[in-house]
């Protein structure tokens, strides 16, 4: 297996080869022609086996493929990770990537100001990554939010690709109902990538809950 067989537009190939790596690692050897296909996507691996990009370089195709007609002001691919840490080691992969292929991948997490954060997801984020605590508030979705009638400064009617990272470790940290109050406000019309380290009965009932039909890849 090459590169040149990997099944994405040229520029992304291009930008790939030039990150020096030989070839796929495993993970991403199975899961891209899984993630390309549309099919909702199970990943149980380590962390650092390469699953940023099993799921960035799909993300970025589909929203490379997207209609003209479309509206661009709306993330069409959310990435959810459980810390800040995460959310903005993947945005620096994403941007080596994305700004090559002239979209925007854009970062929110608690603990930062919410200022510049919301001129950021209102500028075009085709690729938004977030924690769940910071993507409820800026949708004006938590309980204590509701009453107060607070208004969404992003709203999530675009996306086609949810994607969940270091899932096991998002619901240690209790962010079920959070990252379930995300996917019901998500169109039904989207495919779903699963990633997570470990595979315990807990993680495998919340994937079957939010996937449909996944195929499942273990490394
Ligand atoms: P990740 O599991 O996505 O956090 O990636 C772990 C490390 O592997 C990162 O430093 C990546 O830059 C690197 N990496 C990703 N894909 C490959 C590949 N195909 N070959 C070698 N290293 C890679």
């Amino acid at each position: 297996t090459s590169f040149s067989d990997a099944p994405f537009p040229a520029p992304l190939i291009h930008a790939l080869k030039l990150a020096g790596y030989k070839e796929p690692s495993p993970i991403q050897a199975h899961s891209w022609p899984i993630a390309v296909s549309g099919q909702d996507l199970i990943a149980v691996a380590e962390t650092g086996s390469g699953k940023t990009l099993c799921y960035l370089l799909p993300a970025l195709a589909h929203i490379m493929a997207r209609e003209k007609s479309d509206g661009r002001n709306a993330p069409r691919c959310l990435v959810l990770a459980p810390t800040r840490e995460l959310v903005l080691q993947i945005q620096e992969v994403a941007v080596k990537y994305s700004s090559t292929v002239g979209v925007r991948a854009v970062a929110i997490y608690g603990g930062a100001p919410r200022g510049l954060q919301i001129q950021e997801v209102q500028d075009d984020p085709g690729l938004l990554i977030s924690t769940p605590g910071r993507l409820l508030d800026f949708l004006c979705l938590h309980d204590s939010m509701k009453e107060e009638g607070g208004q969404a400064v992003l709203t999530l009617a675009a996306v086609r690709v949810l994607v969940l990272d270091e899932a096991d470790r998002m619901l240690d940290m209790g962010f079920e109902p959070d990252i379930r109050k995300v996917v019901d406000v998500l169109p039904p019309k989207r495919q779903a990538m699963f990633f997570t380290a470990t595979w315990p009965q807990e993680v495998e009932k919340v994937a079957a809950g939010l996937l449909t039909e996944p195929v499942e890849v273990h490394i």
